[in-house]
């Protein structure tokens, strides 16, 4: 019996949750939530509930002094602020200058603090509650912080500005938000604005945690790639502290290529890449006029006057009509007179309103605001150029991470490097690095074997002759490391003919697809034949 009863309990337990809480208290709540009240859960840091019935912010959120600065200035500006951007490192940031959330003051409700006690740490000594890595990445996207209210992944929207609707005061910028949400979550929800820019994917490089944060190997980490494989030229850094660039793709190279991928010192490479982008930085007036008209076109105003303007246009040759049809219409003479007289003065105002029209459309493409706009981008522009080579590493890394899309270096021939660069905006540079040291070919199976058998036989012209793509140098190089020994004296005999030629290939173009070689530089620099670096044979 009580079996019974309870499995009686049990299910009108179940239908008062599904026909009260589902059907009518949770709907409800949905609806509160999206008209921009607070619907319970975690409150974001820097706000707090307005929980008095009389206020006209009842239940919506309120700025809470010292939390919301903190959000803005230690969270959201310092990561935007980094070199490498990381969740993870703010965290330590906040640790190591020993940042905490101050504790709620007592005009904080008690249902704010009460949620909190027992999510965080309130460790004796502390000076507040503690900043930890999952609250760093709910912060970072949290559109609560744009004024924005989300519930069961929907957005409270405002119909009439057909955006979403803002609920309480935002904290941090549009730009800035996004900016960091980008970087944290992968995808954006639908009912966000789309991404404006390409950057897809953020490369962080390994990186040692004993090296400073702002510390700056390379100035583009991982836009870099090697032609031959596509993988990412990895900056590391050497005893004697020079950092070099190489690819990380070392079974591949061993096994499918002759040659080994170049290792490139990072200072050429960057010395090219800022060439690259000052050359990019000189703007002419048609790049100033397509600046303006991307500023009009943020601020929306030109549209919105004109469409104004072409709304009371149409408007007016609808009055012109009706008076028209109307004083054909009627008898009265009177009548029709004070009809034909509205429609000559809508015919004035049509005219005038043309009038307007065209003269705006005349007299400047854009309004002297954008114009304005684009002048300063001009400046600015022309004082990066002008200072940018000596700005500190850090903003260098960071303008040119923005700036580049990606870039590829291979070799070209023995001594020269191909860089191709890729801007953001589609705009591409393209550089030849000279190489002091030509690419090092592996030697062949072949090539040793011929050494180890002719190495003691041949005269050196003959030894050259078999080997077209080795010098003397390497030759005796290679024997001295194999222990193959060439003796002396005159005793010896010499064959002055060689018995075979091993030739191999010499290094093939990578670049040729990216516009390699760049005209007139198909063969070694001169200044490094006047050298004498490069051999004739190279
Ligand atoms: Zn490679």
């Amino acid at each position: 019996m009580d079996c019974e009863q309870f499995r009686l309990a049990c299910k009108y337990g179940k239908q008062y949750i599904e026909h009260h809480i589902k059907g009518r208290l949770h709907p409800a709540n949905h609806r509160n939530a999206l008209s921009g009240r607070y619907a319970g859960g975690p409150v974001p840091w820097g706000y707090v509930v307005d929980y008095d019935r009389h206020s006209a912010t009842y239940k919506r959120f309120l700025r809470y002094e010292p939390h919301a600065t903190l959000v803005v200035h230690h969270v959201f500006e310092r990561f935007a602020a980094m070199v490498r951007p990381s969740v993870m490192e703010l965290t330590r940031v906040w640790e190591r200058e020993g940042r905490a959330w101050p504790f709620f003051g007592p005009e904080v409700d008690e249902r704010r603090k009460r949620v909190l006690g027992q999510a965080l740490t309130r460790s004796d000594g502390a000076n507040g509650y503690r900043f930890h890595y999952r609250q760093a990445q709910h912060i970072l996207t949290n559109v609560a912080y744009l004024g924005w209210c989300v519930h069961r992944g929907e957005v409270a929207w405002d119909y009439e500005r057909s955006a979403p609707l803002i609920c309480h005061e935002a904290l941090v910028g549009s730009d800035l938000f996004w900016w960091c949400y980008d970087l944290v979550a992968g995808e954006r929800p639908p009912w966000a604005p789309p991404r404006v820019s390409a950057q897809t994917t953020y490369y962080r490089p390994h990186h040692s945690r004993r090296a400073s944060p702002d510390e700056v190997w390379f100035l583009t980490p991982g836009r870099v790639r090697c032609v031959t494989h596509g993988s990412r030229y990895s900056a590391s850094k050497e005893a004697t502290g020079s950092v070099r660039l190489e690819c990380p793709s070392y079974d591949r190279q061993t096994g499918e290529t002759a040659y080994l991928c170049p290792v490139i010192a990072v200072a050429p490479v960057e010395a090219k890449l800022i060439d690259a982008f000052r050359a990019e930085l000189r703007l002419d007036a048609r790049d100033v006029a397509h600046l303006a008209q991307i500023a009009q076109r943020r601020q929306g105003q030109r549209a919105a006057a004109t469409s104004l303007v072409q709304q009371e246009l149409a408007k007016q040759r609808l009055l012109l009509e009706r008076a028209k049809r109307r004083a054909l219409q009627v008898d009265d003479d009177g009548m029709a007179a004070e009809f034909l007289d509205e429609a000559r003065r809508a015919r004035q105002r049509i005219r005038e309103l043309e009038a307007q029209t065209a003269q705006a459309d005349a007299k400047s493409a854009f309004g002297a605001d954008a114009l304005r706009q684009a002048e300063r981008a001009e400046t600015l522009s022309r004082r990066i150029w002008e200072t940018f080579p000596d700005w500190p590493r850090a903003a260098q890394s960071r303008v040119l991470s923005l700036a580049l899309n990606h870039a590829v270096i291979g070799p070209v021939h023995r001594h020269a490097l191909g860089f191709y660069i890729q801007w953001q905006g589609g705009s591409v540079s393209r550089r030849e690095m000279v190489r002091t040291l030509g690419q090092h070919v592996r030697w062949s199976a072949d090539e040793e074997e011929a050494i180890r058998r002719y190495y003691d036989v041949l005269t050196w012209s003959a030894l050259l002759a078999m080997l077209p793509f080795r010098s003397r140098e390497s030759i005796e190089t290679f024997a001295r490391h194999r222990g193959i020994v060439r003796r002396r004296g005159r005793g010896v005999e010499r064959v002055s003919t060689p018995p075979l030629v091993v030739s191999r290939s010499p290094i093939e173009n990578a670049m040729r697809a990216y516009g390699f070689p760049l005209a007139a530089s198909g063969e070694p620099h001169p200044a490094m034949a006047m050298s004498g670096l490069v051999s004739s044979r190279w």
